[in-house]
């Protein structure tokens, strides 16, 4: 027995077919980007009120970096995934170990893959499609699109906008800041996920309530004529950002505020 240490053991051993690596697992910073995406939001919201244009490259700068946090945490998450399943299949192809075949493992006639190796071929392959990992996109990119146009002219309809071809949106190549339903501003303008036409709340909930009551089927209120329903609607986080602007460009100036009360 005058083998050194090193050489009585196998370089690589079989994965036990009982591991299950779940405690490899890649750091989520979901919650952490969910918060940074609100305060972005926040923020948006602040320069819509003041209702003036002004130099929107830092904060495009910044939102271009949690994009690119986000994608890379999107990739390391994939490949870890990806390693542990390759590594488990190649694991599954091989003879498990036993006291019988631990010398062959040993001496190198049976090999177990090595995890290091399944990381740097996974790694590889992956790198292969950079725009794969791109986060989808959200509303806060569409907002930030948007800001530039709407800080010019909150009714101003945004280039690439699904909604540019809507006739019944558009008027004059405005966007209507009112309800067609009340004809009042909107309050609360809800989007449909489906048609994407926008109603306020309050009288789209009368809506329902009228024709319900009466028996009939609700149809969407600016007349797309589809049958709609209350759970396709969510808050139109662009129309509350012109209607932002658009009041605060109705308030007087302050330094002209000042003229009339001397
Ligand atoms: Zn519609």
């Amino acid at each position: 027995m005058t083998q050194d240490f090193d050489s009585a053991l196998p370089d690589t051993l079989p994965l036990h077919p009982q591991t299950s690596l779940q405690r490899w697992r890649p750091v989520s910073h979901s919650s952490m980007f969910d918060i940074v995406q609100s305060e972005f939001y926040e923020v948006i919201k602040e320069i819509a009120m003041l209702g003036q244009p002004i130099d929107l490259r830092p904060l495009q700068n910044a939102y271009d970096e949690l994009i690119r946090a986000q994608s890379r945490e999107l990739r390391q998450a994939t490949l870890i995934h990806d390693t542990k399943e390759s590594y488990k299949n190649q694991n599954s192809e091989i003879e498990p170990l036993t006291l019988e075949n631990w010398d062959d493992y040993r001496n190198g006639t049976l090999k177990a893959p090595k995890l290091a190796n399944v990381y740097s071929e996974t790694k590889q392959l992956l790198e292969q499609d950079p725009a794969a990992f791109m986060p989808p996109v959200n509303d806060l990119k569409k907002l930030i699109t948007a800001l530039p146009f709407i800080l010019q002219d909150p009714q101003s309809v945004i280039p690439d906008d699904n909604n540019t071809n809507d006739e019944i949106k558009v008027e004059g190549g405005q966007i209507e800041l009112k309800c067609p339903i009340s004809q009042d501003f909107f309050r609360q303008p809800l989007i449909s996920r489906k048609c994407g036409h926008v109603v306020d709340a309050e009288p789209l909930r009368m809506h329902f309530e009228r024709l319900r009551s009466a028996g009939r089927p609700v149809e969407c209120p600016q007349g797309c004529q589809r049958t709609i329903s209350e759970s396709e609607f969510i808050p139109d986080k662009l129309m509350e950002l012109r209607l932002h602007i658009y009041k605060a460009r109705k308030r007087p100036h302050p330094e002209h505020s000042n003229a009339v009360t001397l």
